[in-house]
């Protein structure tokens, strides 16, 4: 195992080392470096690549599953992961992987080109292109029902669309109910005009350092998009977005962000540089998020211990009573973009997309026909129809980027918030007072201790059990959260 181990821990070491080339392109970099950069990033991506289908690794790792470790062991755990990722790594052809890279980078250029026009008919043939190698890609991994399965699997282990579809099945009836009724509440806009950058990330530290992001061993900088990395489990970093007219858009990124950060700083340190050292799954990293983003951050307590330092900070805000703020935090419609939807709508997007993404892996849906039936599910599933295709089937890079199965991680982190959530307030009558006084470190507690110190030691189902008894996934806590929340207001 220990031999194991080291190979394994010099594969991570070469993966941080990447995380870091990418964290400063993304950050940092001069924009004229970009060709030597694709370049670095390139071929260091093919050493990793190279040391993760070695033989040394693979004769290590099957000497070790012959070992007879316990059924419930770390060892045996290392070995389920790490099986999980050396099958996929060298089931793939150098020369899929190739043509991929190139089909998506062009599709990038085709993508940002068709928004600029709003018209989908450019991204077309570059989204057919990929659609067809990634069918190729699935069908390279056996035991699943259908090619969609296998592309799941890759974001979600072991998770089947229709296990998804059994999850989703009370969502679409019951959330647009609940949004129908929770549009009605009154809710006026926030006050416009600037809003001072540095008082925007200055409350961000404070609310970061309040949640236990651990500064020693992370930093915050600003991107476009927000997002988590970590270049090693000693230095996880979380990026914020300011926009001047939007303060809330930059602390709830940041609260995000530190959701994710707090997940992988809370690894227990004996899975540092292991294959144990990552979360579960990737709606489980998106629970983290979601629950610190929504549960808490557009909670009535939260805003009752942030809002007079808003009001000392921004000015605008001076005569806002504190109601009338909360109802502008929380206001609910349907709306066209995925990533400015309110925590009631959000999953319906993820509903056209799962459908959609079904049915092009199914055959069922050419490429060239996706702007018409996107229009079609938005319409079915939020009575809405996009002003044009960039606030339509343009407005997301994953499907350019080749990310498929990726969407329904995001609802799916929504539903397991809700279960963690109420197990929560069950163990802790007073989480929602302690909130109230920007006491956060009972809840980052209790998510240490039920979530993120066991990094990837168990698999999905054995940790909801271990937190809230629950089988699987369930939908019921977030629509029960939601109706308490919307209905009552
Ligand atoms: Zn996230």
């Amino acid at each position: 195992m220990k031999n194991l181990l080291e190979l394994y821990g010099t594969v991570l070491d070469l993966q941080a080392a990447l995380a870091l080339l990418e964290f400063d392109q993304q950050t940092a970099m001069p924009s004229g470096a970009e060709t030597g950069r694709s370049a670095q990033m390139a071929a260091l991506s093919g050493v990793i690549h190279r040391e993760m289908t070695s033989g040394k690794l693979r004769r290590a790792l099957e000497k070790c599953e012959k070992a007879p470790y316990p059924e419930d062991s770390f060892e045996k755990a290392v070995c389920r992961q790490l099986r999980r990722k050396l099958d996929r790594a060298a089931q793939i052809p150098g020369k899929l992987v190739k043509n991929l890279t190139m089909a998506t980078a062009s599709a990038h250029s085709a993508w940002l080109k068709a928004r600029e026009s709003a018209d989908y008919s450019i991204l077309a043939p570059e989204l057919e292109r990929i659609i067809a190698l990634k069918q190729q890609y699935a069908a390279l991994f056996s035991g699943f029902e259908c090619a969609y399965d296998a592309l799941l699997d890759e974001y979600e282990p072991g998770m089947s669309s229709a296990e998804v579809e059994r999850i989703f099945a009370p969502l679409a009836a019951e959330q647009t109910q609940i949004v129908r009724e929770a549009a009605q509440i009154p809710a006026e806009p926030l006050p416009g005009g600037s809003y001072s950058k540095a008082a925007q990330l200055a409350i961000s530290s404070k609310v970061a350092k309040a949640m236990g992001y651990d500064f020693k061993h992370g930093r915050i900088d600003l991107t476009e998009h927000p997002f988590t990395t970590n270049i090693g489990l000693q230095d996880v970093r979380i990026t914020t977005a300011v926009h001047r007219d939007l303060p809330v858009s930059c602390l709830l990124s940041t609260v995000h962000e530190c959701g994710h950060a707090l997940y992988e700083q809370g690894i227990a340190p004996q899975y540092h540089r292991t294959v144990l050292g990552d979360g579960v799954s990737y709606a489980f990293h998106e629970s983290q998020s979601r629950l610190w983003e929504n549960l808490v951050g557009r909670s009535r307590a939260f805003w009752e211990w942030l809002y007079p330092e808003y009001q000392k900070r921004f000015k605008q805000l001076a005569s806002v009573p504190a109601e009338q703020f909360f109802r502008a935090v929380n206001r609910v419609q349907f709306s066209e973009i995925r990533t400015e939807a309110d925590e009631a709508t959000y999953n319906l997007h993820i509903l056209v997309r799962f459908e959609l993404e079904k049915e092009l892996f199914s055959g069922k849906l050419a490429p060239r026909e996706l702007r018409d039936a996107w229009n079609g599910k938005m319409e079915k599933f939020l009575g809405i129809t996009p002003r044009n295709d960039r606030y339509g089937v343009l407005q997301d890079i994953h499907w350019p980027l080749g990310d498929f199965g990726y969407f329904p991680t995001y609802a799916l982190g929504n539903l397991i918030a809700s279960q963690i959530w109420e197990a929560a307030e069950t163990l802790m009558p007073e989480l929602e007072q302690n909130i109230g006084a920007g006491n956060f470190k009972p809840l980052r507690e209790f998510l240490r201790e039920k979530v993120h110190r066991h990094g990837a030691r168990y698999t999905r189902e054995q940790l909801l059990k271990q937190i809230c008894g629950a089988e699987s996934i369930s939908a019921r806590p977030f629509l029960n959260y939601l109706r308490k929340k919307y209905t009552v207001a």
